[in-house]
């Protein structure tokens, strides 16, 4: 944790409205300390004095709004100051949903903003959508974060789509809080890989917000931002109108692409605010073996807890104390449906498993429904675990859990995804 004495000191004093960028090179954890002034990372405030750890990869920015001194200790990969950023934009966003909250407050309006941040990857989508919860929190809101990027979410694992009530900004080091989060099966970080399942669950979120709003009135004053991912061609785009509309959104903010800006206006109805603004220039280009690094953390920080502050769980399961399924059979031709079953309904399907080898490495949900009969595609999860061996001659599966055994349900989701436990 604790740098070696005498590693490099840097110091960089900050006008109003800079940013010091930086990216931490592996293996060497880089101190960020506010010596005095005012800063944020990413929509929340450092508190002076205190020394704030970014670990390997980690590639960050701090703001000011009104000037500031700022120390990094440990050698970044790169560390620069920028004058040129969108912060005053960003704001503005804030501004503007903050007064639709008190429209919505005084009674005016029945409901506060649905935003949704759309852009291709690597514009800064999640980072915007963590600066417009957090400014939301910092002013007493509960902002409801809806999770879309099933590849990079700041919610839940990889696979997965989620919403999360937002009570304070996120942690600098830590992200979000995540308490009690929301949380439904999609089995791949690709929405590509079944649309209409994503779809579907996309739907399912829309309604549980709308239910919630209903319930909670701070909630619905508040409203909602979402996340999305950045596949905004063919399908993708359709996805994205499809989330728009399932969440009657009021207001999309297209992060560096001018053609989506103009689909989307052409697309959707003229009520829905539809803003292009750019992205800043610090975000960073992630390569695929960056993503797939970030996707195993993920997974890795599920069950060891943030730095290692967990220990997971291995036992044995017998097959027949648990039911496997994934969602979706392979396609078929049309002509070789049964009578009266579409394509669609066939990428909805619950198709049972018999676990085997194949099983190995595999992250599998823990689903809520209490069997088949249950809707399985659009019940919420309760957790993962990850097959670390199968024995079939004995008929037992041994998991890796977050938490010991019995698992909460016995029903389980088979995800694309894998994780190999190297702990
Ligand atoms: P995806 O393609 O996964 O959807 P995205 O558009 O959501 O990506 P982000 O995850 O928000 O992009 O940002 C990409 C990376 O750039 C993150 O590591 C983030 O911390 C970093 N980043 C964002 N803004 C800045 C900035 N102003 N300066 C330095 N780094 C930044």
């Amino acid at each position: 944790n604790a740098l070696q004495a005498g590693e490099a000191v840097q110091k960089f004093k900050l006008e109003k409205e800079m940013e010091l960028r930086f990216e931490v090179e592996p293996r060497q954890p880089l101190l960020l300390e506010l010596l005095c002034g005012f800063a944020e990372v990413f929509g929340t405030e450092l508190t002076r004095n205190k020394r704030y750890r970014f670990d390997t990869g980690a590639k960050a920015a701090v703001f000011t709004w009104h000037g500031c001194e700022l120390q990094l200790t440990g050698r970044a990969d790169v560390s620069y100051t920028a004058r040129e950023t969108p912060m005053l934009f960003y704001l503005n966003v804030h501004a503007a949903l903050e007064q639709m909250r008190r429209t919505a407050s005084r009674g005016d309006e029945d409901r506060g903003p649905r935003a949704m941040v759309v852009g291709p990857t690597d514009v800064g989508k999640s980072t915007l959508v963590r600066l417009l919860c957090g400014y939301a929190a910092r002013l007493g809101r509960r902002v409801t974060l809806v999770e879309m990027d099933v590849g990079q979410g700041a919610v839940s694992p990889p696979g997965t789509l989620a919403m999360l009530s937002v009570e304070r900004p996120a942690d600098v080091e830590e992200g979000f809080s995540l308490q009690a989060p929301l949380v439904y099966h999609f089995g791949s970080t690709t929405p590509g890989s079944n649309i209409k399942l994503y779809n579907k669950v996309v739907s399912r979120l829309a309604d549980v917000f709308n239910r919630r709003c209903e319930l909670n009135r701070r909630a619905a004053v508040s409203g909602c931002i979402i996340n999305t991912t950045g596949w905004v061609r063919g399908a993708g785009y359709h996805a994205l109108i499809h989330a728009a509309t399932a969440f009657e959104v009021d207001v999309i903010i297209v992060l560096d692409q001018e053609r989506l800006f103009t689909e989307l206006r052409r697309d959707l109805p003229h009520f829905v605010n539809i803003v292009l603004l750019p992205k800043s220039g610090g975000v960073a280009a992630r390569s695929k073996e960056f993503r797939r690094e970030s996707r195993d953390d993920a997974i890795r920080q599920y069950f060891y807890g943030f730095r290692g502050a967990f220990f997971p769980h291995a036992f044995d399961l017998r097959f027949t104390d648990v039911k496997i399924y994934k969602i979706g059979a392979p396609a078929i031709p049309a002509s070789c449906l049964p009578l009266g079953m579409s394509q669609e309904e066939n990428q909805l399907k619950v198709v049972p498993i018999t676990p085997g080898r194949d099983l190995v490495h595999h992250v599998l949900s823990v689903s809520m429904a209490n069997g088949p009969q249950d809707n399985v595609v659009e019940a919420n999860v309760a957790g993962f675990v990850v097959v670390t061996a199968v024995d079939s001659d004995r008929g037992l599966l041994t998991v890796l859990s977050p938490a010991p055994r019995p698992l909460p349900q016995t029903l389980l989701l088979v995800m694309d995804i894998r994780f190999v436990d190297l702990k």
